[in-house]
């Protein structure tokens, strides 16, 4: 489908619920000429061309792509009407499909009953969590890796909780010894498991970090903002990822998934669920259990955002129609970015390049093998730039991300460590069209790093 064929049959659809309450005037002060439009819209469009193409498969930077055409076309039409999700008058339709939506999420992640809602961003969403998570153990700590999201530090800062966070092992994993010590203190209420680090896409054991959990009376928080998707391929396959901690997510306390991430939608959809629907008592202390399970939910009760986007429930109920939260549906999407994780580590010129470790998810780093910390991070630095520097139909986009010195002790060969902390390449590989782009993006890549090691 191309969006440019559907958004005006969903407007005029829009116009033909509009026509039924009759014809009226507007208002004089809201017109504006079709000169002036033509011209600022002009002016918006040409400004919004200093973006770096997102939408390309030679765009292999950050966790950034366009949302897909279903999910514009469902946001548009319900942005018409502008429903509120705050209130169920203020989007009926609209509140209906948020459930709907939710209770796809639950599913897939495998609660096997939940509260939850959409929110505008994972940071809210895991602010919800670690609210519940305060209001059930007062007083205590949350824990998390010092690879998680620095959301949560962010997050109990404003919540006026303390946060801890456990270093992490040689896979970007929560270190479990370390944990268990930290939880026999007594001094910990949550423990938050990363399902896919924004950094490197790390799995935290999940399945390992609940039963451990529940030994010492603590909370599990799961952070799937990222990876949430990936449940949907986690089948131990060639192309699939880990199957173990996804299983477990269904048995935490609370989930927290970007549907704006890897679920197609435009930004201003995260999603928080829990796995106990008495908790949104924490929310509205007067109101009473049977309320937060009866279907006539009123989703701003259980929210600490009031007004929410109906269309982004739109949105994300129209992709899911048509890509289903299934292995078959959006699950065929994310595999081919999967293939094209493990493709670029397994093809890469080892003489300029090495892979920093082996990808997760979809997400990867890669070293120029230069002879000191310094030189990679110099290297690094000069191949980012001037691969988004070519020709626009050259060019190629990645990223860099740091990481200490000691990280990089697993390599093929050993750089002089002259620095502490030091800049990799890193590429998420998003967008299914990335699997067919590795072999040429490698190519340039290691053409550039060949020659910024020589220079
Ligand atoms: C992106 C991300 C967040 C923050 O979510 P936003 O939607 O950017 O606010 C939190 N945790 C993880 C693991 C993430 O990847």
């Amino acid at each position: 489908m191309r969006v440019t064929d559907w958004l005006v049959p969903a407007a005029q659809a829009i116009e033909a619920w509009q026509d039924r309450f009759g014809p009226f005037t507007p208002h004089p002060s809201l017109d504006v000429a079709d000169g002036d439009i033509e011209g600022a819209l002009g002016r918006l469009t040409e400004r919004l061309t200093d973006n770096y193409p997102f939408f390309h498969p030679r765009y292999a930077g950050q966790m950034l792509k366009p949302p897909h055409p279903a999910a514009v076309v469902g946001y548009l039409a319900a942005m018409l009407i502008n429903p509120n999700n705050h209130a169920l008058d203020g989007g009926p339709a609209t509140a209906a499909m948020e459930k709907e939506v939710v209770a796809d999420l639950a599913r897939m992640l495998g609660l096997p009953q939940h509260l939850g809602h959409l929110t505008t961003s994972g940071t809210i969403a895991n602010l919800e969590a670690l609210f519940v998570a305060r209001e059930l153990h007062p007083g205590k700590a949350v824990a998390h890796s010092a690879d998680a999201h620095y959301t949560h530090a962010r997050m109990c800062h404003v919540l006026g909780v303390e946060s801890v966070a456990v270093p992490t092992d040689s896979a970007g994993r929560i270190r479990l010894d370390e944990l268990d010590r930290l939880l026999a203190t007594g001094r910990i209420g949550t423990v938050v498991a990363t399902a896919g680090t924004t950094g490197m896409g790390c799995l935290d054991e999940v399945h390992d970090i609940v039963p451990m959990a529940r030994r010492h009376g603590v909370r599990v928080h799961v952070d799937a903002a990222y990876g949430g998707f990936f449940g949907l391929i986690a089948d131990d396959s060639a192309d699939g990822v880990a199957a173990a901690p996804f299983a477990a997510i269904g048995s935490a306390d609370s989930v927290v998934i970007d549907p704006h991430k890897h679920g197609l939608q435009p930004y201003g959809c995260g999603a928080v669920l829990f796995a106990d629907p008495a908790v949104g008592q924490l929310y509205s202390h007067d109101s009473p259990y049977t309320y937060f399970t009866s279907d006539e939910l009123h989703l701003g009760e259980i929210s600490l955002e009031c007004s929410r986007s109906g269309a982004a429930a739109a949105a994300l109920w129209l992709t899911t129609q048509v890509l289903p939260l299934t292995p078959d549906g959006l699950g065929a999407v994310l595999r081919p970015g999967r293939r094209a994780a493990l493709d670029w580590v397994e093809t890469m010129p080892r003489d300029v390049l090495q892979p920093f470790m082996a990808p997760e998810l979809d997400i990867v780093g890669y070293v120029p093998a230069g002879t000191s910390l310094s030189q990679i991070d110099r290297v690094s630095a000069e191949v980012m730039d001037r691969a988004m520097h070519l020709p626009p139909d050259e060019a190629v986009f990645v990223a860099t991300y740091a990481v200490r010195a000691d990280q990089l002790r697993g390599l093929d060969f050993q750089p002089t460590a002259d620095t502490d902390t030091v800049r990799i390449l890193r590429s998420v590989m998003m967008k299914p069209e990335s699997e067919g782009w590795t072999g040429r993006n490698l190519e340039t890549l290691a053409r550039l790093t060949r020659e910024a090691l020589s220079a």
